[in-house]
């Protein structure tokens, strides 16, 4: 019977780092949050009645998982811990005991409860008032570089006001919007859509081209510093904030444990309506001496805590598998679903991603399926209980045509959608609108769906320009079912208000071009400034001037360029303005003007400094950092072994090739 436990401790081991690889490193999860956090749970009570399994290599001592391959290292100069869980009342009391036990009886003990975020660890470290280095956790004591990538985050200052050595961590986050949209966009190019938020943002972190993270909207929240430079967890948030430096904002200090018991129902109640995902609450001292003094285990802190929301999942029977059809034509299979209450809300439908997704997790209609709210604004069906499958379940068989219009579908080569191809088809018309009407695009939120059904169905509307004029078929509105004069003289506000004042890349956000995301599309409304002026310029020099943008990669410059050459769209287009839709953009803050203002640089070989804080000089003396030689580069600073295509692509562009002196005598001059 000794064996038993052993064996299982292997078995168990072997699972969770296989789970962690594919979790940390390739961040795509192949179980749940909540299968994983029950195996873990598992391992943790059979080393607790077995200590002699335990060894330093267990995933239970063990943080992250190894830095992905294609990164510089970074050593950390002090270790990124995970934190220790609670999921229940009774743990944080434990954890309350184990803390005043830590600390002396005179101590008052203070805590900070505060948001857990759910996203991917991140280190930034500022020096010297420069944005100087940025890495993940890793293991916890190597992680990856990822300067370059972070510096493409608008939310995070490249300089602060503060020339002391902070190095400050945080999480690297996705908006629920933004990642919908994001996953439309992937869809849209037959890329396979993140499956929630925190794996969104931190794969968008750890892409090896910083000029692809730059185009995923990512966000951060700063919310520990290693240095002492502050007395208390609070001091140090709030001077944070004052630096211009991202956090959450939304911590409270508790004297009491009754007080954080007290935060946590209450964030609870308010968390959804936060435009992020958090899984928890974190409880830290306040005061940095006490968690000094009571330092950390191999894995957590002793002086914090991370109290967890039950995780958003239910269970439900499959009563049908349906098709929605996208604005490209894809072709999205849906389980239809008995009511649930799953995160607040009811839900009847869940994604299934896509066929191939189908027949991996063999969903069937009849079987009972766990479903998730694992960020995605969508549920998802996460797997099948297989127990619980009933004789005759049917298994799913995808459509060979479109359901809407008939047309037969195609499989793109390459791509897991299937695809209606009838660019005339009611149901991709239908979404098309229903796109370019959210939120993030020309948010008219009063032309819901239930709406753009019926005025494509009765023919009112065609295609999105057509919206435009609904103001002017005032009675046709009201003639449509369930349409009040009330309410139909409020889409009619609502469009004119649109057509009047949204700005120019909501309308190309709006246009849905492949691998065009809200990023892109702010970039590209800034170059031309309207549609118009768009409009007049030939597609294939569209294509060599948005290559030329910092953060348009070519394959974005050739997407834009090919849908600004496509027959149909460009007509679509001209409706538009016709329609009288503004859209201008206002023009970007002004770039720093300074000696190095009109050229442009790019930095190679090994340098005396770290090259961002060479990029972030150039920048501040209002010179433009390219990241390699290109028509209208003006320099090329070469630091020592430097590599000779480099040199001939300087000669190539006519770049003048300079040294890090020259540069200093630039700046200074
Ligand atoms: P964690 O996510 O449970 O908590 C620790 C992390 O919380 C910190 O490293 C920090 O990055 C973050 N955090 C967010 N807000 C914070 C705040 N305000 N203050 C301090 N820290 C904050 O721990 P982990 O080690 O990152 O991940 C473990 C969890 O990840 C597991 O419990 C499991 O749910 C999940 N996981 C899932 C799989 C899978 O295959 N599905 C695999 C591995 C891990």
């Amino acid at each position: 019977m000794a064996a038993r436990p052993a064996t299982r401790h292997q078995e168990l081991v072997r699972q969770l780092e296989s789970h962690n690889h594919s979790y940390y490193v390739l961040d795509a999860p192949t179980v749940s949050d909540a299968e994983y956090d029950k195996l873990y749970r598992e391992l943790v009570a059979i080393e607790e009645t077995h200590p002699d399994l335990r060894t330093p290599s267990s995933p239970t001592q063990r943080v992250g998982g190894a830095p992905r391959e294609g990164f510089v290292k970074v050593t950390h100069a002090s270790r990124m811990y995970s934190l220790d869980n609670a999921y229940s009342v009774e743990d944080l009391d434990e954890f309350d005991r184990r803390v005043r036990e830590g600390l002396r009886e005179q101590d008052v003990v203070q805590y900070v409860a505060e948001p857990k975020i759910d996203g991917g660890s991140l280190e930034v470290k500022y020096s010297d008032g420069l944005l100087a280095r940025a890495a993940t956790r890793g293991d916890g004591a190597i992680g990856e570089d990822v300067t370059q990538n972070v510096r493409t985050i608008r939310a995070l200052p490249l300089t602060i006001a503060d020339t002391r050595t902070m190095t400050l961590r945080g999480e690297v986050l996705m908006y629920r919007e933004d990642l919908a949209t994001v996953n439309e966009q992937r869809l849209a190019a037959g890329e396979e859509a993140f499956m929630n938020a925190r794996n969104a943002a931190s794969g968008s972190l750890r892409l090896l081209d910083s000029q692809q993270t730059a185009q995923r909207p990512l966000r951060v929240f700063l919310y520990d510093m290693v240095e002492r430079h502050f007395k208390t967890h609070v001091d140090m948030l709030e001077s944070i904030a004052k630096l211009g430096l991202p956090s959450h904002r939304r911590h409270r200090v508790c004297n009491s444990l009754d007080e954080v018991k007290a935060f946590i129902v209450e964030f609870d109640k308010v968390r959804h309506t936060l435009p992020y995902d958090t899984d928890g609450v974190v409880v830290k001292i306040n005061h940095y001496d006490q968690r000094d003094r009571l330092g950390a285990t191999t894995k957590f802190p002793r002086w914090a805590i991370a109290y967890k929301f039950a995780a958003e999942r239910a269970a439900t029977k499959v009563i049908d598998v349906s098709c929605d059809l996208g604005r490209t034509g894809a072709i999205t299979p849906v389980a239809e679903m008995e009511p649930v209450l799953l995160g607040g809300t009811t839900v009847a439908r869940a994604s299934l991603h896509n066929y191939d997704y189908v027949a991996a997790k063999d969903v069937r209609v009849g079987d009972t399926v766990w479903i998730e709210k694992a960020g995605e604004v969508i549920p998802q069906v996460l797997e099948v209980i297989k127990e619980k499958r009933p004789k005759g379940a049917k298994a799913v068989v995808p459509p060979s045509e479109c359901p809407v219009c008939g047309t037969p579908v195609k499989r793109i080569e390459g791509e897991a959608a299937l695809r209606c191809t009838n660019t005339h088809c009611k149901g991709r018309v239908k979404a098309a609108i229903f796109y370019f009407t959210r939120r993030s695009a020309m948010d008219i939120d009063r032309l819901g769906w239930v709406l753009v059904e019926q005025l494509v169905d009765t023919g009112i509307v065609q295609d999105v320009a057509d919206i435009f004029a609904l103001p002017t078929k005032r009675e046709e509105l009201i003639a449509l079912e369930r349409m009040a004069a009330k309410s139909a003289d409020n889409v009619i506000a609502a469009i004119d208000e649109a057509r009047a004042s949204r700005t120019f890349d909501r309308l190309i956000t709006a246009l849905g071009i492949p691998l065009v995301g809200t990023v892109a599309a702010k970039l590209i409304a800034e170059r031309y400034g309207d549609l118009g002026t768009m409009l007049e310029r030939e597609p294939a020099d569209i294509a060599a001037e948005l290559a030329e943008i910092h953060g348009i990669g070519p394959k974005i410059a050739e997407s834009v360029s090919a849908f600004m050459d496509d027959k149909a769209t460009r007509a679509l287009l001209q409706k538009l303005l016709k329609m009288g839709v503004v859209a201008v953009q206002p023009k970007a803050a002004a770039p720093v003007e300074g000696p190095l203002t009109g050229s442009s640089f790019c930095v190679t070989g090994v340098l005396t400094q770290p090259r961002e804080q060479v990029h972030a000089s150039i920048r501040d003396a209002g010179g433009e950092v390219h990241d390699r030689v290109k028509k209208g580069t003006t320099y090329l600073v070469a630091g020592e072994k430097v590599g000779q295509s480099k040199l001939d692509s300087a000669k190539k562009h006519g770049t003048k090739i300079i040294n890090e002196q020259d540069l200093a005598h630039l700046i200074q001059s």
